[in-house]
């Protein structure tokens, strides 16, 4: 279990505790501004940017030192966890909307709209999120076919997920001022500026998943598929078996190996099972 399980889940999976979605927790004011503020002040994040592409000429110790202060207070405010698709399955199955957004971290990163990121909520008629997010500055939106945000049923967004995983990417839930979950993304390494700074640069700001994966030699037919997909660099090939092996170490545990393994030859288990990777996070 993560540090937020034992936190904010009584020592469950915190992201698959209701309340941590519920309307009572967004009713605070401070955790609605932080909401606003994150989608309106698109100026505020590169400037983050910027703080960031200047902490990668600092010394190493100073890069340690501030890095370690960014994860805090990203643990307090906007902080993520990988979170496989029978998971985020669960997640839309009690939440009481969803509904599809443009991806700040791709406006940003690639100057489009990408929309791959999901609100949820579990109140009723899309809660005070909904209310939140009808009210915002467009000024990220753009397009022709950005009006309004596309509300979508439990179906359609489990189909829109997996349709991302086939895409290679990455399922994961963010905090709006922690316990508070208001969104699912999908996430990669070279446009996700979460995914950016945690892998690329080695600030945290984002937790492995709960899980780790492992691959069936007897059932791998050494095609190297799940190698094209893993954001993380943890799936090597075996030139004398002709089978790919998985890093425990590496695997962040996002499953999406197995969306392209026609061999079904890729397995997640507890990441508490696996002595190498139970305390990585
Ligand atoms: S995709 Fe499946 S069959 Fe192909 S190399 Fe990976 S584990 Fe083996
Ligand atoms: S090896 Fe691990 S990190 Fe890489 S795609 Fe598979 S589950 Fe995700």
């Amino acid at each position: 279990m993560c540090e937020f399980c034992l936190k904010h889940g009584e020592g469950k999976k915190w992201y698959l505790q209701a309340e941590n979605y519920s309307d009572d927790l967004l009713s605070d004011v401070r955790r609605r501004k932080y909401i606003e503020s994150f989608f309106t002040d698109i100026e505020s994040h590169k400037k983050g940017i910027d703080r960031l592409k200047k902490l990668e000429k600092a010394p190493s110790f100073i890069r340690a030192i501030v890095g370690r202060l960014i994860s805090r207070k990203m643990k307090k405010v906007h902080y993520g966890q990988v979170v496989p698709i029978e998971d985020i399955e669960q997640i839309f199955g009690f939440v009481n909307s969803i509904v599809r957004v443009a991806c700040i971290c791709r406006h940003i990163t690639l100057g489009s709209e990408k929309r791959y990121c999901y609100g949820v909520s579990i109140a009723p008629d899309g809660g005070r999120f909904g209310e939140i997010v009808r009210g915002l500055d467009r000024s990220f939106l753009h397009g022709p076919d950005t009006d309004g945000f596309e509300r979508l049923s439990k179906d359609e967004a489990i189909s829109a997920l997996r349709s991302h995983e086939r895409e290679g990417l990455c399922h994961s839930v963010w905090t709006f001022h922690a316990p508070f979950i208001a969104g699912v993304c999908n996430c990669d390494r070279s446009d996700c500026l979460a995914m950016r700074c945690t892998v690329t640069q080695g600030i945290p700001i984002m937790f492995r998943a709960e899980y780790v994966a492992s691959v069936d030699p007897d059932q791998c037919n050494g095609c190297r598929q799940c190698m094209r997909v893993c954001q993380f660099g943890a799936i090597s090939y075996s030139v004398a078996n002709k089978k790919a092996v998985i890093d425990q170490r590496q695997c962040y545990g996002c499953g999406i190996c197995r969306s392209v393994c026609t061999k079904d030859a890729i397995r997640l288990e507890a990441r508490s099972d696996v002595p190498v990777a139970a305390t990585l996070w």
